[in-house]
């Protein structure tokens, strides 16, 4: 693939690394690749970062044929550019095109694309403790069409957000909202797909649970409203009596990069990790008998994110003594110190932008 560049000549003023915060401010520049039918993919370019002039007939706009994905880039304590495991997104990317039939993308091309934007701007990735350089590919049908088929023309754009510390005093546990009104996905739905309609179906009930003073809302199957599939915008894992338990993939829950990544370190360290249906009741039974030993999500944006409070219908359990857990802490340092760079990186997860 080749890439051409065109570099900004109005530099921006970089933000203050103490207050990131996540998705506000964003780099110079912008990857962009148009599809066309008989042509594919082509004009791979760099740009200055700028807004899009689009057709208000665009496809997207109307059924919401798009994709996205996430990952971060880390500058090590070496002065290196890191990224982490973007071959899984790549993959992903695929899986998600195919559900949503958008044009499939090389692996190696999406992964060249990530590492040729995170260079060019790769002054704007934060050194402070905890700091990353989120980065957001996605994909919109650009089709000036109302009728209901799959667009004939797509945009691939990568853009650039320095992000702030997740955790400003430590790992923080949250509280989580049991949905159990409204489903997110069904088998057979796109609920495995990363695309915006998973989000736009779930906003109701995160607004739900915020007004009652939760921050996330863990979702149960869309059929029978009893297993456990994921949190908001992370996987969940249960440490059940000495094990680890998370729910298996079945086609309505996203396969976390972060998710395959604590089972893989998981399964090095000698626990035993089920990937099975589990039941609310079976949660409920196992954190009453006092089995339930620690509840943790996993994603991209906190990598560990541990639960302290689950609310299900009248019922309000406190996760062990509502403090974080050590297998939770153990596995928040050993994957940020994979990403970083301060520790051995046995599994090759860590890829250098050079
Ligand atoms: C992205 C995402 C996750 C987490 O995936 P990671 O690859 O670990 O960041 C989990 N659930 C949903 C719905 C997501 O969109």
């Amino acid at each position: 693939m080749e890439i051409k560049i065109q570099k900004t000549t109005e530099f921006k003023q970089k933000p203050d690394q103490k207050h990131l915060g996540f998705g506000k401010v964003f780099t110079d520049h912008m990857f962009v690749m148009n599809y066309t039918e008989g042509t594919g993919w082509h004009d791979a370019r760099i740009v200055p970062y700028s807004k899009l002039e689009l057709d208000p007939a665009a496809m997207v706009f109307h059924y919401g044929q798009e994709m996205f994905e996430g990952l971060k880039a880390y500058k090590g304590s070496d002065g290196k550019v890191y990224l982490f495991r973007p071959d899984m997104n790549a993959k992903r990317t695929n899986a998600t095109n195919k559900r949503l039939v958008i044009p499939q993308i090389p692996e190696s091309d999406f992964v060249e694309a990530v590492k040729a934007i995170v260079d060019i701007d790769r002054d704007w990735i934060p050194t402070e403790p905890g700091t990353s350089l989120y980065i957001r590919p996605f994909i919109i049908a650009t089709d000036e069409f109302l009728g209901v088929a799959p667009s004939k023309t797509y945009l691939f754009i990568i853009i650039l957000s320095p992000s702030g510390a997740y955790y400003e005093s430590g790992l923080e546990p949250v509280g989580i909202w049991i949905e159990d009104e409204y489903v997110r996905a069904v088998r057979g739905g796109m609920g495995f797909a990363k695309t915006g309609g998973n989000y736009a179906a779930s906003l109701i009930a995160q607004v739900k649970a915020h007004d009652d003073g939760y921050s996330q809302v863990l979702w149960l199957d869309g059929v029978e409203r009893r297993y456990i599939e994921e949190v908001g915008a992370m996987n969940i894992f249960f440490k059940i009596s000495g094990k680890i338990v998370t729910p298996m993939l079945n086609g309505s829950i996203l396969p976390g990069i972060t998710r395959d990544s604590v089972i893989q370190v998981c399964r090095s360290w000698g626990y035993d990790v089920e990937e099975r249906r589990i039941s609310v009741d079976e949660l409920i039974e196992a954190q009453k008998s006092g089995k339930l030993e620690e509840v943790f999500g996993t994603g991209t944006a906190a990598v560990i994110s541990p639960v302290g409070k689950l609310r299900y219908k009248d019922d309000v359990m406190t996760i062990g003594d509502g403090n974080i857990g050590p297998v939770s802490q153990k596995l928040y340092d050993t994957i940020t110190g994979i990403q970083w760079g301060t520790a051995d990186d046995k599994f090759g997860w860590r890829i250098e932008v050079k």
